[in-house]
C-alpha cells in the first residue's frame, strides 16, 4: 500500500514511514492511495469474532508491507490488554433502533486509547528494529495528550511532549497527562487555546532543520494509522447489528474530523453505511460547512465538551481530497485560502461530502439536557462530547440502526456530568488513586521558538 499526500507534492511513502512522518512535507496529510475493497462474505464472516481479530482482518492490507503477520497480531493483543471491557468497544442499545458504541474502557477512558495504544506498539517495533530514536510531538484538547502519554511513557526508543491549553482541559485530563513520572513522557501548558497548540506542532513540522534535528514525528489525528485503527469499530458495531445484510448509520461527535473520517474508510471499504452523521457543538465549522459550502474559521467558544472545541479541523482536509477526486493542487489552494480567512468549496465536491455526511449540532443546554434525559430513560450517563451526539442522531433516527459513538467516559467530564444530573460520576476503581498522584508540567509561551527551545532541552540526547 503506498501513501500520498492530500496536497500532491509529498514524497509518496509506504505505511511504516506514512506513520513515523506524520504531517507530510508539502503540508498535507497521507492518505492510502487505494482503499482496499472487503467482499460481502468477508465482512459477514467478521460476526463474532473477538475484537483483536476483526483488527487484524481490517488492517492487514494497510500495513502488511511493514511487518510480519505474527508481528501485527502480537502488537494489536499487547494493545488492547490493558482495556477494561472483553469486548473492548461494547454496544449498548438506548432506545428503539438507537445503540451506543462505548470507547471509553481504555487506559485514559476515551476513544483515543484504542488508536494511541496501538500505535505506541507498532513505534516501538519499527524504531527498534531501526535502531533509531524520536521526538514525538502532539497538541491536544485534553483526550489525545493523555492517551499518547499513556500508551508512550517508558518506551525506549521515544521522548513524548505533548502542548495542551492551560487552564482548558479537564482535571481528570490534565492528571492523566501530568502523574505518570516517567522521565521520556513530558506535558507542556501552552499559554493559548487548542487551536494555538496545533498551530505550535504544525510549525514544528514545518521547521525542517529542527524536525530533523530532533527527529520530530507527530501522532496527533493527523497521523493515518490512528485513523485506520479507528476503522475497525464501525465493523464490529455494524456487524453485530446484522452488516453486511443490513445497513447501519453512525453519528460522530466531531472535533477534527479524525474519528468520523475512519467511518468514511469503512465505508469505502465497502461496509454499508447509510449516514454519517457529523455532531458538533456550539463550535460548528464543520456543520456550518457541510450545510453552505464555507469553511470560515471564527473564534473557540469554550463549551462543556472541550474535546471539540476547535475551528480548524485538520482532517477535514482528507475528506476534501477524496471530495476534490484526489486533486491535490486543489486542496492546497483551498488551505492557502484558509491562511487569509476561509474557503468556500466548489459545488462538485459540496455534492461529494453530502453524499457520505450529514450534520448537526447540539447547544450546550441541549447537550446538559440530553446527559439528564439519557440518564432518566436508560441508566446511562453520557460524557458531554457522547451526549452531543446522542442529540444530534435523534433528528436520523428510522429503520435503519444508528449507532452513536460514546467517546469519553462521564468521570473524566465530572463537573458537566455533575451540573446536568446531581451526580458526579465516579472513576473506574483500576482509577481511583488519580487525584492522589504528584503531578508535574511545564509552563510555556504560545511562542514557536519557546516551546522549540524547551524541545531541545528536555529530550534525552
Ligand atoms: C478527540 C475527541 C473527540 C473528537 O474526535 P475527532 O477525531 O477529533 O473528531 C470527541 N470526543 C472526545 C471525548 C474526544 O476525546
Amino acid at each position: 500500500m503506498r501513501y500520498v499526500s492530500t496536497r500532491g507534492q509529498a514524497p509518496v511513502l509506504g505505511f511504516e514511514d506514512t506513520m513515523l512522518t506524520g504531517l507530510a512535507r508539502d503540508g498535507g496529510l497521507y492518505v492510502p492511495e487505494t482503499v482496499p475493497v472487503l467482499q460481502a462474505g468477508e465482512i459477514a464472516a467478521l460476526a463474532g469474532l473477538p475484537y483483536e481479530e476483526v483488527a487484524h482482518r481490517i488492517m492487514w492490507p494497510f500495513v502488511s508491507e511493514a511487518f510480519a503477520e505474527d508481528d501485527f497480531a502480537a502488537m494489536i493483543a499487547r494493545a488492547y490488554a490493558g482495556f477494561g471491557h472483553a469486548a473492548r468497544a461494547p454496544l449498548v442499545q438506548i432506545g428503539p433502533g438507537h445503540h451506543l458504541l462505548e470507547l471509553f474502557h481504555g487506559p485514559t477512558l476515551a476513544f483515543k486509547d484504542f488508536a494511541m495504544q496501538l500505535i505506541g506498539q507498532m513505534f516501538e517495533h519499527v524504531l527498534t528494529r531501526r535502531g533509531d530514536r524520536v521526538t514525538i510531538v502532539g497538541a491536544t484538547s485534553g483526550d489525545t495528550g493523555s492517551a499518547a502519554i499513556e500508551a508512550f511513557r517508558g518506551l525506549d526508543a521515544v521522548d513524548v511532549f505533548i502542548l495542551y491549553p492551560h487552564g482548558r482541559v479537564s482535571e481528570v485530563q490534565r492528571r492523566q497527562m501530568t502523574t505518570p513520572s516517567e522521565a521520556n513522557v513530558h506535558a507542556l501548558a501552552l499559554a493559548g487555546h487548542f487551536d494555538d497548540c496545533q498551530a505550535r506542532v504544525k510549525d514544528m513540522f514545518n521547521d525542517f532543520p529542527f524536525r530533523d534535528r530532533v527527529g520530530l514525528a507527530g501522532v496527533n489525528s493527523i497521523n493515518f494509522a490512528r485513523v485506520l485503527a479507528q476503522v475497525v469499530y464501525y465493523f464490529t458495531s455494524a456487524v453485530s447489528l446484522g452488516a453486511p445484510h443490513r445497513p447501519v448509520s453512525f453519528t460522530v461527535p466531531t472535533g477534527n474530523f479524525g474519528d468520523v473520517f475512519a467511518g468514511h474508510i469503512a465505508k469505502r471499504m465497502g461496509l454499508p453505511i447509510e449516514k454519517l452523521v457529523v455532531a458538533t457543538n456550539q463550535n460548528d465549522i464543520l456543520h456550518r460547512c457541510l450545510t453552505t459550502g464555507e469553511y470560515r474559521p471564527g473564534e473557540v467558544t469554550p463549551s462543556i465538551s472541550p474535546s471539540m472545541d476547535i475551528q480548524v479541523s485538520s482532517n477535514f482536509e482528507r475528506a476534501l481530497h477524496l471530495a476534490y477526486d484526489g486533486d491535490g493542487a486543489a486542496v492546497a489552494q483551498l488551505l492557502e485560502e484558509l491562511k487569509s480567512g476561509g474557503f468556500t468549496v466548489s459545488q462538485g465536491a459540496l455534492q461529494a461530502l453530502r453524499e457520505v455526511y450529514v450534520s448537526g449540532r447540539a447547544s450546550e443546554e441541549e447537550t446538559s439536557e440530553t446527559i439528564r434525559e439519557t440518564l432518566g430513560t436508560t441508566g446511562e450517563t453520557l460524557c458531554p462530547h457522547s451526549a452531543v451526539g446522542v442529540r444530534v442522531a435523534r433528528d436520523h433516527l428510522g429503520a435503519t440502526p444508528m449507532v452513536t459513538l460514546a467517546t469519553a467516559h462521564p468521570a473524566k467530564f465530572p463537573d458537566a456530568v455533575e451540573a446536568a444530573t446531581g451526580r458526579r460520576p465516579g472513576l473506574p476503581p483500576r482509577m481511583a488513586d488519580l487525584f492522589d498522584r504528584e503531578e508535574r508540567t511545564t509552563r510555556v509561551e504560545n511562542d514557536l521558538a519557546a516551546v522549540e527551545a524547551v524541545i531541545e532541552e528536555r529530550r534525552a540526547a
